[in-house]
Formats: structure tokens, sequence, C-alpha cells
């Protein structure tokens, strides 16, 4: 389960809306607990690093901007645990892109975006031999029922 407070949810769902009808993407900071979950307690939005007319449907964060990414995690005493992107106007499920560049331990976090709203948000974790991705719970803080925006 990946454990996303409603104002991160409100801030992807921003830079979503924002962006459409180019993807949109972003680091998650946060901490691993016990049970193995991921908490995330900052955002780190990152602009599209991928100049081409494939933007609308690439996201693409550079080894660089990862490397500053883990870097400003551990300064405020977290890890990167995880990666937020939009779909414009199709649904919030990884595409076979998305399968070709995601690693193992993040969650990957999907949002569907459109001109003026934004649609579900799932998150998805890679399988460990890379054949595909399981979709996991995201739920809030205090316990309250886990659900889709
Ligand atoms: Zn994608």
């Amino acid at each position: 389960m990946i454990v996303l407070p409603q104002d991160h949810r409100t801030a992807i769902a921003a830079h979503a809306v924002e962006a459409h009808p180019e993807e949109c993407c972003g680091l998650m900071l946060g901490t691993f607990d016990d049970g193995g979950d991921r908490v995330v307690r900052e955002l780190l939005p990152i602009s599209n690093a991928r100049e081409s007319e494939a933007r609308h449907n690439r996201f693409l964060i550079g080894p660089m901007e990862m490397l500053k990414g883990e870097r400003e995690a551990r300064a405020r005493g977290l890890d990167v645990v995880g990666i937020y992107h939009s779909h414009p106007d199709v649904p919030a499920v990884p595409s076979q892109f998305d399968l070709d560049h995601a690693w193992p331990v993040y969650s990957y976090v999907i949002v569907t975006s459109h001109a003026d709203s934004t649609g579900d948000l799932r998150s998805w974790q890679l399988r460990e031999d890379r054949s595909g991705f399981d979709e996991e719970q995201v739920g809030t803080p205090d316990g309250g029922p886990p659900g889709r925006t």
C-alpha cells in the first residue's frame, strides 16, 4: 500500500491539469514503514525531461534529476518512495513505455488528466521479474478508507 495524504493528491492533480495535454511527473519522498508500506511526506515536481513531440505520451526522469531527488530526500531524512505521472485523457494504467523504464522498489502513481479536471488516481508496483505491474492500494494517513480519487 502507498499512503498518500489528501493534500498531496490534490497537488498531483493540480500539476497534472496544469501540464495537460502533456504528461507531468515528479518524485514522491517519504518513508518505508515496518509493514513495507510507503508513506508519502513530500512531493518533488519535475519538469518533463523529454524534449520532443512525444512529450504528450512519454515521461522521463533523467538520471541527474533522480540523483538530485535522492539528495533532496536524504537531506530531509527521507527516501524516494515513488514516482508519479499523468496520463492525459487515457486510463491510469501503465503503458509499455512505463514498463520498459520502471525500476523495482518504487511505487508508480498514475493519474488520468483532462483539460480542467482529473480522473482515476491509481498506484502500481513493478513485478520482480519485470513482466508487468501489480496494482497497490492507495490509502490515507488517518487510516480512513483507502480509495481512488
Ligand atoms: Zn505512463
